[in-house]
């Protein structure tokens, strides 16, 4: 048979937000499939890889940086930020305090690494736990105008089930399954 030639993108993407907001669950339910009430602080940083056939050609493997414990003390290493090309700032719905926090995590990303040429890492904003609370777009859709974020998702590790907006696209809200 004819040999095929694929190309690999390995992508490092890092999940930041404060503690108990759902990152290590998001990346669980995106990797695995799975979700666990069991609350589990892990301890450093944790990696998890998505492989995805993007098409014919191309494979990505999405590389999810976890912060495990480290997130107490609200900002990161340069090393730890070093290289990635994409950040997920996940708050929790729930808890306010969480999302004030998330400008303080953008900050932080922006401040310790940015893309070549300088432009800064594209950023994602997640509000998790959308199971527990009714939407609240509007407050979104401005907030991430005014801050830098490419858009957000509003994201539930347990249901798997959320609304999005990405800025800057002529697509409208989305009611669709993470
Ligand atoms: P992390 O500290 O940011 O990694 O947060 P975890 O992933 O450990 O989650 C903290 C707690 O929130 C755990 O008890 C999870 O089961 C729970 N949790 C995470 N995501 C969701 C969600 O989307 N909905 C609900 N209801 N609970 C969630
Ligand atoms: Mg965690």
């Amino acid at each position: 048979g004819a040999a095929t030639m694929q190309q690999e993108l390995l992508f490092k993407v890092l999940v930041i937000g404060d503690l108990g907001v759902g990152k290590t669950s998001i990346i669980k339910r995106y990797v695995h499939q799975i979700f666990s009430q069991h609350y589990r602080a892990t301890i450093g940083v944790d990696f998890a890889l998505k492989v995805l056939q993007w098409n014919n050609d191309t494979v990505i493997r999405l590389q999810l940086w976890d912060i495990a414990g480290q997130e107490r003390y609200g900002n990161m290493t340069r090393v730890y930020y070093r290289e990635a090309v994409g950040a997920l700032v996940v708050f929790d719905v729930t808890r306010a305090s969480t999302f004030d926090a998330v400008l303080k995590w953008k900050d932080d990303l922006d401040s310790k690494v940015t893309l070549n040429h300088g432009r800064p890492v594209p950023a994602v904003l997640l509000a998790n736990k959308c199971d527990q609370l009714a939407p609240q777009q509007p407050k979104l859709d401005s907030f991430c105008r005014e801050n830098g974020f490419v858009g957000w998702f509003e994201t539930s590790a347990k249901v798997r089930e959320g609304r999005h907006r990405i800025l800057n696209t002529k697509g409208s809200e989305d009611k669709q399954q993470c």
